[in-house]
C-alpha cells in the first residue's frame, strides 16, 4: 500500500501546480488523474501574463510558448458591431491545452511527484483513496483538483456545484481561414457571458459561454454566433461546465482541500480560470506542507482558507462589478461607454490580460461608478 504525505487528485493546472510545489518542498506526493496525458480539456487556452507569472512561481520555470500564438491584438464586439480594436496590450498566449497541460504534469513528475495518471478512483476514505485497480494510497492531506465536477467536492459536500449559479460553455476548433492574430470577444453572444474567437497556430477556437440560468438554449446561442462569424462545416461542438463566479466559500474541510475549478475559482467577468487554478494549487500545497511540518494535518484547511483570501476578495469584487457589464439594466450604458472611453477599454483589457486586479480597478474607477449607475437607471426608466 503506497503511503505518501499528500495525494493530489486531478493533474490539470491546479493539481499539477499543487503536486509540483509539494514535491519541491520535499513531500512524498501521489498525483492521480483518470486521464492519460497528453489529454485535451475544453478551453479557449487563453494564457494571460497573470497565468504566466503564477506558472513561473509554481513550476519554477517559464512556460514553453514555442508553437503557441501570442497576440496583443484584441477586438471587442457588441451586437455584431465592433466597439474597439486594441493593439498595444499585454500579450495573451493562445495555447492548446493538450500540450500546455502536458508541460505542467511532466514538470510535477520531474520534481518528484509519483505518477498515478490513467487511474480512476473507486473510493475516498478520509484522506486516502482506493484506485479502481484495487491499489490503496494513504496520505495525511488530500487535495481535490479534479475540476468542476469534482469527485472530492461531492465526497465532502454531496454536490460538486450549484447548477443555478454556474456557467456552461460550448466550443469548437474551427479550421484556420486567414492569418489574423486578433483575439475577438463578442459581448452578448450569450447572456451573462460572451462569445470568443481565439486564433491558434493551427486552428481557431470559437465558443460561447455564460450563466446557465440566463441561457436555457446555449446551442442556439452557439449557432447564432457561428452564423455571425460566417463559419460552416465545423468540427464537433463540445460543452463543459464553468464555475463562472460561483466560488466555494468553504473549499475543503480539515485535511482535505479543493483547488482550481473544484473550488469554483473562475473569474466571473472574463472567464479566466487557469491563473487561479495554478495559484490555488500552489497555495493548497503550501498549506499542506505548513500543516504537516507542524504535525497538524487537520489544520491544512484553515491555513489554506487564509491564503485564499486575496483571490476570494478579487472574485467578490468581480461578481459585484459584473452586474455593470452583463445586467440588462446597465449593459447598454456600459457598452456605450466602452465604445467611447479609451480608459475603460484599457482598464478592461488590463484586467483581461492580467495587468490589473479588481481591487486596483475599483480604486481607480470607484469615483465614476455612482454616476454610471445613475445613467444606467435613467436610461432604463
Ligand atoms: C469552454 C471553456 C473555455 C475556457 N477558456 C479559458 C481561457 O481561455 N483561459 C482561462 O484561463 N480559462 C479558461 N477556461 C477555464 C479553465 O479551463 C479552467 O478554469 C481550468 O482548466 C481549471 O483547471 P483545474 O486544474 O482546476 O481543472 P481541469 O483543468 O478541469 O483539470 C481537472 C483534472 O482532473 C481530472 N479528473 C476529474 N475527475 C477526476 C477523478 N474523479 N479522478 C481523477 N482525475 C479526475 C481530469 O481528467 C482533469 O485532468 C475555460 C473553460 C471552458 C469550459
Amino acid at each position: 500500500m503506497p503511503k505518501v504525505d499528500v495525494i493530489v487528485i486531478g493533474a490539470g493546472p491546479a493539481g499539477s501546480a499543487a503536486a509540483a510545489v509539494a514535491a519541491r518542498e520535499g513531500m512524498a506526493v501521489a498525483l492521480i488523474d483518470k486521464a492519460t496525458f497528453p489529454r485535451d480539456k475544453l478551453c479557449g487556452g487563453g494564457v494571460t501574463e497573470r497565468s504566466r507569472a503564477y506558472f513561473q512561481q509554481a513550476f519554477g520555470q517559464d512556460p514553453d510558448f514555442d508553437n503557441i500564438l501570442s497576440t496583443s491584438d484584441v477586438e471587442f464586439w457588441h451586437a455584431g458591431k465592433r466597439l474597439a480594436q486594441m493593439q498595444d496590450v499585454a500579450p495573451i498566449h493562445l495555447a492548446m491545452r493538450l500540450s500546455f497541460d502536458d508541460q505542467m504534469v511532466n514538470r510535477a513528475l520531474e520534481l518528484g511527484a509519483l505518477d498515478f495518471t490513467g487511474k480512476r478512483i473507486s473510493a475516498i476514505e478520509g484522506t486516502s483513496v482506493t484506485l479502481d485497480d484495487g491499489q490503496e494510497i494513504t496520505a495525511q492531506v488530500l487535495i481535490g483538483a479534479d475540476g468542476v465536477n469534482s469527485q472530492v467536492a461531492r465526497h465532502l459536500f454531496g454536490t460538486a456545484f450549484d447548477r443555478d449559479r454556474i456557467g456552461f460553455a460550448l466550443e469548437t476548433e474551427a479550421p484556420k481561414t486567414d492569418d489574423s492574430k486578433a483575439l475577438r470577444i463578442d459581448f452578448n453572444a450569450a447572456d451573462w457571458g460572451y462569445g470568443w474567437k481565439f486564433p491558434k497556430t493551427e486552428s481557431v477556437t470559437v465558443g460561447v459561454g455564460g450563466l446557465i440560468s440566463h441561457n436555457p438554449d446555449m446551442k442556439a446561442r452557439m449557432q447564432s454566433y457561428t452564423d455571425l462569424l460566417d463559419l460552416e462545416d465545423l468540427p464537433r461542438i463540445k460543452g463543459h461546465f464553468l464555475p463562472f463566479g460561483h466560488f466555494r466559500t468553504q473549499p475543503g474541510k480539515g485535511a482535505t482541500l479543493l483547488a482550481g475549478d473544484a473550488a469554483g475559482l473562475v473569474d466571473p467577468i472574463t472567464g479566466e480560470g487557469i491563473a487561479y487554478a495554478i495559484k490555488s494549487g500552489e497555495l493548497a500545497a503550501k498549506a499542506a506542507v505548513a500543516a504537516l511540518n507542524q504535525g497538524r494535518a487537520d489544520k491544512a484547511f484553515a491555513l489554506y482558507l487564509l491564503a485564499l483570501r486575496p483571490i476570494h476578495r478579487n472574485l467578490r469584487i468581480a461578481r459585484w462589478l459584473r452586474k455593470l457589464v452583463f445586467s440588462g439594466r446597465y449593459q447598454n450604458a456600459f457598452f456605450d461607454r466602452m465604445g467611447r472611453s479609451g480608459r475603460l477599454r484599457h482598464d478592461y483589457l488590463n484586467v483581461l490580460a492580467g495587468r490589473l486586479e479588481y481591487p486596483a480597478l475599483l480604486m481607480k474607477s470607484g469615483r465614476r461608478i455612482p454616476s454610471f449607475l445613475l445613467r444606467g437607471l435613467r436610461r432604463r426608466s
